[in-house]
């Protein structure tokens, strides 16, 4: 865009407030990453000020500067500057060159297999001189190019891109999972190395029947795998780069042929925007029943959903029919989340499913237990509370159930006689969403109480 979305960037509402997604609409402005989103500014759950579309990939305006305002007349002049802009920011390679491109790169040999750092490509021998002051790694194996995601360094983008790579133990007991449960099929979105690991076992074994499709925004996955593994993808708008062509890869692949059944697994940038992504799994969840003229008799695509449990109540507002598991999803490349030698960090991570959770078996080694009457697998530490009669815990500690809340709570909670309800021991009352401490009503502090004005 030129300067004049620039300057619309910068009149952006700010200050505090949420902002919340109305959604992909019909007839939405496109930039670089498919159609935008429309976008409104909200203080206390209402609407305030102007609509605006923005990009619906990136949240820092560095990496995408995309900005109007939902009523903004746009000049033939500026519409054609954009569109001229959207398409020269198409990655160097398409994918069909780059899937040739591979080609050629495996009947190289060994040595002459270079891997450019700074630009994250495959070299061909004539592309060595134009990087030559790139750092570059030799002798690329074939091991290497069936783990892409170790060859690529992981997207860092703080606010919604950084990519976080499932550890080992995870990913494998996701896919042992999911072919216990019967699924020949997996539609991974996001998952680049769940992808990889299916990937390099069906190369290898030969009785090892599951197949992968990955739809993934990043790229640079396009030089290791063709069309028919991988789709480049946006599921903040559900908008397929590649087009009719690559959305019919998706549709036939959720097509399941010879009873080989699909299941969906993502594992989405936690930057929020819960509702874009609904209805995108929403949509794919369509093209799946679209495929049987039955229509899977009302039955939804099955779906894991990788999340962190505080997000437990936005999931099931949009899909009502799923349900948190207990099990811990562990991270390579997040010091956070990550098992630490000494004793176990918690993972905040979960899966969030559609399939029965007594189906859902979790490994007794790693101290999960089944409870028989919740009728589901769940953390060591969680205790069946009889008063709520269900495991309550949603972090894997041992919760406590409060009679004046009728709840469990997190076990560093008490009770507070201000807020009348359960809360860290340190906490300001006058902060609390029940309203002012002076008079009870909401919207302002203590300190601000009008009832106090007077004297
Ligand atoms: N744990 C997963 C990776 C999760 S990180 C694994 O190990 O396989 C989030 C993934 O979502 C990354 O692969 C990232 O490239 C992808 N992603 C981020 N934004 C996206 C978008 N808008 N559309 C599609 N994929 C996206
Ligand atoms: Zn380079
Ligand atoms: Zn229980
Ligand atoms: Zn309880
Ligand atoms: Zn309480």
């Amino acid at each position: 865009e030129g300067g004049g979305a620039m300057a619309a960037a910068g009149a952006e509402p700010a200050g505090p407030g949420s902002l919340a997604v109305l959604g992909p609409v019909p007839g939405a402005p496109s930039c670089p990453h498919g159609p935008a989103l429309l976008f409104v500014k909200t203080s206390q759950g209402k609407e305030e000020g102007r609509r605006f579309y923005a990009c619906s990939a990136c949240r820092d305006r560095k990496d995408c500067n995309f900005f109007q305002w939902e009523d903004e007349k746009v000049s033939e002049t500026r519409l054609a500057a954009r569109e001229e802009y959207n398409r020269n920011h198409h990655p160097p390679f398409t994918h069909r060159q780059n899937v040739d491109r591979y080609k050629n790169f495996v009947m190289l040999p060994l040595s002459k297999r270079r891997f450019c750092q700074e630009c994250q490509q495959l070299l061909l021998p004539a592309e060595w001189e134009k990087h030559s002051d790139h750092q570059f790694l030799c002798d690329i194996t074939t091991a290497q190019l069936k783990s892409p995601s170790q060859l690529l360094h992981p997207l860092e983008n703080k606010k919604t891109n950084a990519q976080y790579l499932f550890a080992d133990r995870s990913c494998r007991f996701l896919l042992n999972l999911l072919r216990d449960l019967g699924f020949r099929r997996v539609l991974s979105v996001g998952t680049p190395r769940l992808h990889e690991m299916i990937q390099s076992r069906a190369s290898q074994e030969e009785e090892f029947s599951v197949r992968s499709l990955l739809l993934d925004i990043d790229f640079r996955y396009s030089q290791f795998y063709t069309e028919d593994e991988f789709c480049h993808y946006n599921m903040f708008n559900h908008h397929f780069f590649g087009g009719e062509a690559a959305r019919e890869t998706c549709r036939k692949f959720l097509y399941e042929e010879n009873g080989e059944r699909v299941i969906m697994v993502t594992d989405p940038p936690f930057g929020g925007l819960v509702e874009a992504l609904a209805s995108s799994f929403k949509k794919l969840m369509a093209m799946w029943k679209e495929t049987e003229k039955e229509g899977h008799d009302n039955k939804e695509m099955p779906m894991f959903w990788i999340f962190p449990y505080f997000f437990e109540s936005r999931i099931l507002d949009f899909f009502p029919s799923f349900s948190m598991m207990d099990y811990q999803v562990d991270y390579d490349n997040h010091t956070l989340y990550k098992h630490g030698k000494t004793g176990r960090r918690q993972s905040p991570v979960r899966i969030f499913t559609n399939l029965t959770p007594s189906m859902i078996v979790l490994p007794e080694e790693e101290g999960y237990r089944f409870c028989t009457v919740c009728e589901r697998y769940v953390s060591s530490g969680n205790q069946h509370c009889e008063i709520c009669n269900s495991c309550t815990s949603k972090d894997g500690r041992r919760w406590k159930h409060c009679v004046l809340c009728k709840k469990c709570v997190k076990p560093s909670w008490f009770h507070c006689n201000n807020c009348n309800c359960c809360t860290l021991q340190k906490h300001s009352c006058e902060k609390s969403a029940v309203g002012c401490f002076v008079c009870g009503k909401a919207g302002h502090k203590r300190s601000a109480c009008p009832s106090l004005s007077r004297t």
